[in-house]
């Protein structure tokens, strides 16, 4: 029977309500949610194509052991004694739990339940530390809470809206779309983007401040300057709810303004019209997300961002206030229930021996773990020396996305017990594993996210649970019942899990605590499954509402004020011949993370379908790299080959690098392989955009394209990189040398059977090589190789795989590289939902199409979800321009 259900999105930390139909087939389609507050209906392109993400290929379906399918029972009952026999001899923090901001709340409650009161440590940290754990020091240390002060709405309310550190179009889509929206409703209304990039969120600007890495905390410690001597300040505000501002203020003021030009990289001039622009907007939000976090200074730049708008009293009220942008869809979960080395559950401190108590006595615990535990960088070198010798990895790839990655790779080789509970059997990090746990996916499991705004959303099942996957918070209440706690971990299901997590909030809370979602202490499965998304705090017999902190104050530092921080601007990274240029990483606009989810959907896979580099003109002339040529980056800790895109959007003498790829779907691309093990000493996360590197031209022989019906196998080049394509895959390649039997190379990668033989085509003047095999109509793999980055109509190469190529005719056409005048080229893709591609957009423009609607209304490109809106109005702009010159 066809079903609908309401649930949310797993992706950003923007949240956004989904509604999945699961047709009387049993396909699943899904849209956004029109009632959710998060989004309104509105899906990024990653959410449109979550339907795509179903299927159970790669699913890891039954427990294994050491490689050999085990049940469900013996491989507990290993995890219990082995994690047993560790304590034992070793003491609690021979172990570790390392979990994830995709976790629900429920599967985090209990991990840290287990670890924190049971197992008497606090080594349990999670991949939220790499992404917003500067955010909650930087709140911590001013709010004496991790509290976010504001809501969504903010953004549209606000007459300026600053964007630091944030790729709010590709990172935080709905959001870009809503502030886009209300822009374009109140052309007055101001956006300032601050990013060494141009990235596509500076599309909507009216100013874009490249600012140099890690220039933050100088820019607004020279704006806190600003507003004091122009007369700013909210006085009362100051005197009323804060302390600390006389000495904020002096470290504010230790740069004058060529020095803070000096520091920033932005001239004068850019310096006092973002200052005045700030100074004259009393509705003013500043937004900030891993550009400012992931620092070795991150949360003395949270700081300095927060004590401007302390100064100016423009903090929780509509349209102002500091907001910083979650990357994951449940870091805020995972800090709701304490799930870091550094707090405890409902956003108590771990280093208050009150706090321990509480907690240790709600819990009835025999234990509480007495001091912080070790925060992920420091986890993972624990597990290298030994200290650490059971380790249980959650819903996370470090291998992947850990700094100095191929030392974590080591690591977790040479550690003694590794646990991996992942729904991919096949992941970079899960091949080490002594035991794999099946988890279950999103739309299989049940539980509670929260999103930036302290919304809490229920994420539904609506599809069975496959082969023997489990809940994570089942597979941790089971080991915990096996080591000896039935009682503590007698769980039955999700809702009782969040009805004792709402409890605790509310336990002994007399108003010290923000977080306090007591009102649904005594919620029952009925409740909660019919929950609405709502906003924290809801405290038992308050009537519900919807809120925002400190406008008046009620800082929950013991004297109920705000704390000014005073930070220095950090001195600027040493000058290195021998790793010139600094590396920044970040997210694309249509892949998630390691892209487990996200690299299973074609649609996604066609936007930017390899890894690459963005590198400035200038410095790819300096380096003799052109265009499309591939790159060798280097730091003292790694190396990754990628492909070079030429772009003026780079600032210059910085590269960019996406932190997606992976050894499932390229050669040498795990990015965070380079990222030196930098942490901030506040927070401990990570400085993963401030990276020495040096880059060259990697020369391969042959470099090729290609495409498969079959999944490639045992690619032994020099460089490759696979991506999903609709009917098989697609693929990039390079090979050191030029002289294969490419025959037997395609039968061994393409899996194609001996008695298929190919159809070839060889020009020996331009060295271009071509093979494509056959079976009845169907194209099975074509090959293009050339001495040169292969010129082949990519696009149109996938396309044949679902094509027929019923006379030979058709089938020369393939190995012609190239479709004939009437099948045109749909180039790159740029939109995802309607598979328009960037030459189809440019013919568009070249017929008189010069705005995004009009392109919209030939093409459909940019009309569902969006997300491609600011890449085609670039393509405009830059096509006018051509043609202007
Ligand atoms: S913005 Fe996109 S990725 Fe983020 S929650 Fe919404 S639909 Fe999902």
């Amino acid at each position: 029977m066809a079903c609908e259900v309401k649930t949310t999105c797993p992706y950003c930390g923007v949240g956004c309500g989904v509604i999945a139909r699961v047709g009387d087939d049993g396909a699943v389609s899904v849209k956004g949610d029109p009632e959710h507050p998060a989004n309104f209906g509105r899906l990024c392109s990653k959410g449109s194509a979550l339907a795509e993400t179903l299927d159970l290929d790669g699913r890891l379906l039954y427990p294994e052991i050491g490689g050999r399918r085990a049940d469900w029972g013996e491989a507990l009952d290993l995890v219990a004694e082995r994690f047993s026999q560790s304590i034992a001899e070793h003491g609690p923090d021979s172990v570790a739990f390392y979990v994830s901001g995709q976790l629900l709340t429920e599967d985090y409650y209990i991990a840290n339940k287990l670890m924190k009161g049971f197992i008497g440590s606090a080594n349990i940290d999670t991949n939220s530390r790499l992404c917003m754990s500067s955010s909650v020091a930087g709140h911590r240390r001013a709010f004496g809470s991790d509290t976010v002060p504001g809501m969504y709405e903010d953004l549209e309310l606000a007459d300026l809206v600053v964007l630091t550190g944030s790729n709010l179009a590709w990172c935080h889509p709905v959001l870009y779309q809503r502030l886009a929206a209300a822009k374009a409703t109140r052309p007055e209304m101001k956006v300032v983007v601050i990013d060494p990039r141009r990235t596509m969120t500076a599309d909507i600007a009216d100013m874009h401040l490249a600012i140099a890495p890690d220039g933050d905390t100088a820019l607004f410690n020279g704006l806190l300057a600003h507003l004091v001597t122009s007369g700013a300040v909210d006085q009362n505000y100051i005197s009323a709810h804060t302390a600390g501002f006389p000495e904020a203020f002096a470290a504010a003021s230790a740069l004058d303004l060529p020095a803070l030009a000096n520091a920033t990289g932005l001239t004068q001039a850019e310096l006092l019209d973002f200052y005045r622009l700030f100074e004259t907007n009393e509705k003013v939000v500043t937004c900030y997300s891993q550009g400012v976090n992931q620092s070795a200074a991150g949360t003395d730049k949270v700081n300095a961002i927060i004590n401007c708008h302390l100064a100016t009293g423009r903090i929780g009220r509509p349209g102002m206030g500091p907001f910083s942008l979650t990357g994951q869809p449940n870091a805020m979960g995972g800090r709701e229930v304490g799930g870091l080395a550094n707090m405890l559950a409902a956003h108590m401190d771990i280093d208050k021996p009150l706090d321990r108590d509480l907690v240790q006595r709600f819990w009835a615990a025999p234990t509480i773990a007495p001091t912080q535990g070790l925060k992920a960088v420091d986890m993972f070198r624990a597990v290298a020396d030994g200290r650490i010798k059971a380790l249980w990895i959650m819903a996370t790839n470090p291998v992947v996305s850990l700094p100095d990655a191929d030392a974590v790779e080591a690591a977790i080789r040479a550690c003694p017990f590794v646990v991996v509970s992942d729904i991919l059997k096949e992941t970079d990090t899960a091949r080490h594993a002594h035991v794999l746990l099946p988890s279950l996916g999103w739309g299989e499991k049940d539980g509670i996210v929260t999103n930036s705004e302290r919304r809490i959303s229920r994420q539904r099942a609506f599809l069975e649970a496959p082969g023997e996957a489990r809940a994570d918070w089942w597979q941790l209440a089971e080991v915990g019942r096996r080591m000896g706690f039935a009682e503590a971990f007698g769980h039955a299901s999700p809702a009782d899990i969040f009805a004792e997590h709402a409890a605790l909030s509310g336990f002994e809370n007399d108003g010290r605590r923000d977080f306090d979602i007591s009102a649904l202490a005594e919620i029952d499965r009925t409740r909660y499954d019919a929950l609405e998304p709502f906003q924290w705090p809801q405290p038992k017999g308050a009537v519900p509402q919807e809120r925002r902190f400190f406008a008046g104050g009620g800082f929950y530092h013991p004297d109920g004020r705000a704390r000014f921080v005073p930070v220095h601007a950090p001195k600027a990274r040493p000058g290195n011949d021998a790793f010139p240029f600094i590396l920044n990483t970040g997210r694309v606009r249509d892949h998630w993370h390691t892209m487990t989810r996200t690299g299973k959907s074609a649609r996604l896979s066609g936007h930017l379908a390899e890894p690459f580099v963005e590198i400035h003109p200038r410095d790819a002339q300096k380096i003799a790299v052109s265009d499309a040529d591939l790159v060798m980056i280097q730091s003292p800790y790694g190396a990754a080959i990628v492909r070079a895109l030429i772009t003026e959007r780079q600032a210059e003498g910085s590269l960019f690098v996406p932190m997606h790829w992976n050894d499932q779907f390229a050669s040498k691309a795990r990015i965070d392989a380079l990222v030196t093990p930098v942490t901030d000493p506040v927070s401990g996360q990570p400085a993963s955009k401030n990276v020495a590197v040096r880059a060259s031209r990697f020369a391969a022989k042959t470099y090729g394209f290609a495409v498969s019906a079959s999944k490639p196998q045992n690619l032994d080049t020099a460089y490759w990189a696979v991506a999903k394509a609709e009917g098989g895959w697609r693929m990039e390649l390079a090979f050191a040398d030029g002289d294969k039997d490419w025959i037997d190379w395609c039968r061994g990668a393409f899996s194609i059977a001996a008695d298929i033989e190919p159809i070839g085509y060889t020009d020996r003047t331009s060295g271009e090589f071509r093979l494509a095999f056959f079976e009845g109509d169907r194209l099975l793999a074509a090959l293009f190789l050339s001495p040169r980055p292969a010129a082949v109509a990519r696009n149109w190469a996938v396309s044949q795989l679902g094509a027929s190529h019923d006379n030979l005719g058709r089938r020369f056409a393939v190995t012609a590289g190239r479709p004939g005048a009437n099948q045109p080229d749909p180039g790159a893709t740029v939109c995802s939902c309607f598979s328009v591609g960037v030459n189809q957009i440019t013919a568009a423009i070249r017929e008189g199409c010069h705005s995004v609607e009009a392109v919209g209304e030939k093409l459909s490109a940019g009309t569902n979800c969006g997300s491609c809106r600011a890449e085609i109005r670039g393509i405009i702009h830059a096509c006018l321009a051509a043609a202007a010159e």
